[in-house]
């Protein structure tokens, strides 16, 4: 199966979630993604991926507006906001329901940390995969029940499906020299693309979004590489184009902690009531300066 789209106008993108203020490391990250499109005569897209209604909040949407104009950052097009394409997440769910690549899952967190039978994956414990045997007419009574259920990929099922699959992958700084990347994404397991309080996971409504708003080039921070290999299997299923994915280091702390959007000493909106010069830090940042006590996380 070709799915690599045809030479075209580099798209990159921003894509945070709204659920605190813009740290120094996502300034970063948006000024990067924004020059790589402009050197390239391409577009930069702004994304807010805000369909976690428990954390999401609309004050923070402004607050990131605020944040990244001040840094100089704009971008082309309006803003895409998850929260409005839960039609097409629906679709795609349906599509892989009807691939018989889908089970919903009952399971509470508590259920899931006590099975001792849960293995581990890049990202922790990987579902023990409890729901997955249940029979499809005791599934249909709790769903009809009311009873509360994510829906979860059988991943063996999927990836025996898919095949072997890459993903390609740019250096860090950018450079145009893609590398093929093997992916492995059932070292992940059964993994959410329904949420039991979310229409969508972020795996699936990223994937998603980045087709349908046409990126070409996915720029975002390393904590998500190991991510990469379940959206290339969805874009797989689902028949979408392939972006390449350029992976940059995170920025860490004074003691060596990731920078998190809840420590506020960071936060960007704190340098500007510091009265620190936007154009600065952005000429900062372009040439990796960050502000003291910041640093690149070591590879
Ligand atoms: N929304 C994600 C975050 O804020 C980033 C998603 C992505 O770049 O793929 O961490």
């Amino acid at each position: 199966m070709i799915q690599s789209a045809a030479p075209q106008h580099m798209v990159t993108r921003f894509a945070p979630s709204p659920t605190g203020r813009l740290h120094v490391g996502h300034g970063w990250s948006a000024l990067l993604a924004m020059d790589m499109a402009r050197a390239a005569g391409g577009a930069f897209r702004l994304r807010i991926e805000d369909i976690d209604g428990t954390r999401s909040r609309p004050e923070h949407v402004a607050g990131i507006v605020e944040d990244l104009r001040w840094l100089g950052i704009e971008w082309d097009g309006e803003i895409v906001f998850q929260s409005q394409r839960l039609a097409s997440y629906d679709v795609a769910l349906d599509r892989l329901r009807g691939q018989g690549l889908l089970y919903p899952c009952f399971c509470t967190r508590a259920d899931i940390q006590a099975s001792l039978t849960a293995p581990h994956g890049p990202e922790g414990p990987v579902y023990p995969g409890t729901c997955r045997t249940l029979a499809p007419a005791e599934s249909a009574k709790r769903i009809a029940a009311g009873a509360a259920h994510a829906w979860r990929i059988d991943m063996g099922k999927a990836a025996a499906q898919a095949g072997p699959l890459h993903w390609s992958a740019l250096p860090f700084p950018v450079r145009d020299v893609r590398t093929q990347v093997v992916a492995h994404p059932v070292l992940h397991g059964d993994v959410v693309l329904a949420r039991k309080d979310a229409p969508a996971s972020y795996h699936l409504s990223c994937t998603l979004d980045d087709a349908s708003m046409g990126v070409t080039h996915v720029l975002r921070g390393d904590d998500l590489r190991g991510a990469t290999d379940i959206h290339r299997l969805l874009q797989a299923l689902l028949n979408l184009p392939l972006p390449a994915y350029v992976h940059h280091p995170l920025l860490v702390g004074p003691v060596g902690k990731r920078l998190a959007k809840r420590d506020g000493s960071i936060a960007l909106a704190d340098l500007r009531a510091q009265g620190m010069d936007p154009a600065l830090l952005a000429a900062d940042l372009r040439a990796g300066r960050f502000p003291i006590g910041i640093a690149l996380a070591s590879a």
